[in-house]
Order: C-alpha cells, then sequence, then structure tokens
C-alpha cells in the first residue's frame, strides 16, 4: 500500500510534461511584480530576445498564456482563411489532433495517410504539391516530434520538398515535444510558424505556448480571414516591442522561462541535442536488450526525447504501468487512441542526467518482471555500458 508521501523524488518519465528542475521551481518563488512596471518590460524583453536563441530566428516569437494546443490555433487562424485547403501528415495522436483543429476551424485537410511507425514523407509532400499546379493548397502542417510514438520527422528534407516542387505553401511545424531537446532551426530550415510549449524540453510546468513567426506568415497573416482576437499576432507583436504584452502575462511562469533559456544556452544548445541523442540511445539498448520492440520502425527517425515500446502479443500496457507506478512510483506515458494499451513510452527529454535514466530503466526493467512480461535481463545493464563507455568528465 502506498503511504501519503513516498519517500524520494516521483520520477515523472511521460514525454512531458517533465522534471521542473529545481533552479526553475526557485526562480518561480517569487511575488508578482505589476506586468505593466518597468521591471516586467526588462523580463519580457529578455525571455522573447532567449527564445529566438531556441527556435533559432531573428524573426518574431510571440508567447502565450496557454497549453501547447492554443499555439495550434494561433499558427492556424493567423495565417489561413475559411475553406483553405492545408496538407498534413498522419504521423500519430498528435497530428491528428491538429488535423481535427484544422477541420472544426473551417479549413479543408488532406491527410497524408501513415502507419504511426513512421515519419512523415517529404516524397510525398513533393509530389502532392507538384500536382497542385493552381497553388490551391496554403500549408503544409508537419509535427516534427510525434510524442505519441517516438518517431521524428525531417523538416528540412520536408522544406526542401516544398522548394523543389516550387509551392508557395507554407510551412507550419509543432515542435510541442522537440524544442530544447532535438536539433531545431526555425530560420535555416524556412519554417513560417513554428509551434512549441513549456511543458517538455523547455523544463517548465505546462502553461506557456509558443510562436515563431517568419517574415512570409506574418504577411499572410494580413490577408488571413479565419477569425482571431486573443490569439491575433500583430496586438502581441506590438506590445512586446517593449517587452510588454496585451494581457496579462503568466508572470511566474515567465519568471521560470527566463531561468529556463539560462540553463540551456549555459550547457550550449548542442550539448543539450547531444545529451538527449545518448539518453534515447542508452534507452534503445536496454528496450532490445529485453527483447522488446521500438515502434519507431525507421532507425534514422528515432526520437531523442521519447522512445515507445511495443508490448509483447497478449499482455497490456497499462496495466504493466500500473505496476511500475504502484511499486515504484513512476509515471511512464501511456499509449494513446490507435496504440492504447500497446505501447508504453519513456520519456528522456529534460532536465535527465545518466542516473536518473538509469533509475528510469531500472523502474521498467523490475515492473517487466512484476507484471510477468515476458524479457531478457540486462536492458538496464546493456544502457549502463553504454552511458559509461560514452561518458564525459563533468566541468565543475
Ligand atoms: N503537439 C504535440 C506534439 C504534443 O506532444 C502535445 C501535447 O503533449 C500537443 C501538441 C498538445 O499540447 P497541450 O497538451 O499542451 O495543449
Amino acid at each position: 500500500k502506498l503511504s501519503a508521501h513516498p519517500s524520494g523524488r516521483h520520477f515523472l518519465q511521460i514525454p512531458g510534461p517533465t522534471n521542473v528542475p529545481d533552479r526553475v521551481l526557485r526562480a518561480m518563488d517569487y511575488p508578482t511584480i505589476d506586468h505593466r512596471g518597468p521591471e516586467f518590460g526588462e523580463l519580457g524583453r529578455s525571455v522573447l530576445a532567449g527564445m529566438k536563441k531556441i527556435f533559432k530566428t531573428d524573426s518574431h516569437v510571440v508567447i502565450y498564456p496557454a497549453s501547447g494546443t492554443g499555439a495550434w490555433e494561433a499558427a492556424l487562424v493567423n495565417t489561413l482563411s475559411g475553406n483553405d485547403l492545408v496538407l498534413m501528415a498522419e504521423t500519430g495522436h498528435f497530428a491528428t489532433l491538429w488535423k481535427k483543429m484544422a477541420e472544426s476551424l473551417g479549413l479543408r485537410v488532406e491527410f497524408m495517410p501513415g502507419d504511426w511507425r513512421r515519419a512523415a514523407d517529404p516524397e510525398a509532400v513533393e509530389a502532392r504539391l507538384r500536382k497542385d499546379a493552381g497553388h490551391e493548397i496554403k500549408a503544409v502542417c508537419i509535427v516534427h516530434n510525434e510524442t505519441a510514438t517516438g518517431v521524428t520527422s525531417d523538416i528540412r528534407a520536408v522544406r526542401e520538398a516544398i522548394d523543389r516542387a516550387g509551392h508557395p505553401a507554407l510551412l507550419l511545424v509543432d515542435t510541442i515535444s522537440s524544442l530544447g531537446s532535438i536539433d531545431y532551426r526555425h530560420d535555416e530550415w524556412g519554417v513560417d510558424v513554428t509551434v512549441s510549449g513549456s511543458q517538455k524540453g523547455l523544463m517548465l510546468p505546462p502553461g506557456l505556448s509558443f510562436n515563431a513567426v517568419s517574415a512570409k506568415a506574418l504577411a499572410a497573416s494580413e490577408k488571413s480571414t479565419l477569425r482571431c482576437s486573443y490569439w491575433d499576432w500583430h496586438a502581441m507583436i506590438a506590445s512586446n516591442a517593449t517587452g510588454y504584452f496585451p494581457y496579462t502575462p503568466a508572470t511566474n511562469l515567465l519568471y521560470g522561462l527566463h531561468e529556463a533559456i539560462t540553463m540551456l544556452l549555459d550547457e550550449g544548445l548542442e550539448t543539450v541535442f547531444a545529451r538527449h541523442d545518448r539518453h534515447a540511445e542508452a534507452t534503445r539498448r536496454a528496450v532490445r536488450a529485453w527483447g522488446l520492440e521500438i515502434l519507431c520502425a525507421d532507425p534514422a527517425r528515432y526520437s531523442s526525447s521519447l522512445t515507445a515500446v511495443l508490448m509483447p502479443e497478449g499482455h497490456g500496457a497499462d496495466a504493466f504501468r500500473k505496476v511500475v507506478l504502484d511499486r515504484f512510483n513512476m509515471s511512464l506515458g501511456q499509449g494513446l487512441t490507435k496504440v492504447k494499451d500497446k505501447v508504453f513510452r519513456i520519456g528522456h527529454l529534460g532536465d535527465i542526467n545518466d542516473l536518473t535514466l538509469c533509475g528510469t530503466l531500472s523502474g521498467v526493467e523490475m515492473g517487466l518482471g512484476l507484471a510477468g512480461v515476458p524479457h531478457n535481463a540486462g536492458g538496464v545493464a546493456a544502457a549502463m555500458a553504454y552511458l559509461a563507455e560514452n561518458s564525459a568528465v563533468r566541468s565543475r
């Protein structure tokens, strides 16, 4: 039986929200200030400039007090008009939700089918755009890292596909579970709107979401006729010029964002990405040693922020996850919709180090045994061997 206060920390190993580092928690533990006062302007300017570095853009970044879903909606309603056709790729649960949102806003969606084990196909995007001689398609929308499946799409390749087709469609990309974890370059990859959220690679609680907006997207917003008010970029960008917001911002989350940006830039974005790649590889070695199957069917497109693991036939993922939660106080990600009860997801993004990962994988391995899931021992050992071989001396 669980005691009211289990000792030690809960292991929040879902692929977001992620563990919030103590430094970020402390940074938020301050009195809320006047959001129209001088101190706030400085904070606003600093986080907006910092987020440009994280998105790798010189263009505008907009911050909403909203979950990621709000930023999805903002990307669509600012740039598109009723009945516009958009091209989306069925990479998994989140791509499907974004598609449903687009339809509910009155857009027409062509959904390139997928089996939830592979990335968006740049060649299929190119072929479809080449057929669209009349430029009826107004936007291509791709989820960079499909959180439901652990598959990362190649955004640079999608950009190149659009360019090869010579098509003017906007490129809209969801980086909710990749920003601050997996290499991402808004400007260099010619993305028009990047959508993101606070609760994953940025190591914050849920509650903030973002749009990075290219000049082309901003120009499109002048002509877009979908209704928007709360999400309107123009009022935001006008206030943001001096570091303020058109409505009450989530002040304390912005304190946390300021700290998280400092941490990410101090570590160095490239080091952060390499750390995620390494932890993802260690996790996959553990999964293979257990004799279980990784949901992502294309090794070139493995996600560095999470790994989705297929359960052996006849064994439910949710019963296994319950054992892990009850016995070891660790949350693993559940399978969503099409893969419900068929997969569990190990989140290895955000504020993680080698020992956090080893603890996580130990909980999985012990849980597999207790839940009676057929597997081989030695997953944790395989991950440990890889981590030890590839460990760097920590500078102090
Ligand atoms: N897109 C992706 C890739 C996600 O992982 C999520 C949430 O997990 C969302 C969109 C929706 O974001 P939110 O739940 O913050 O509204």
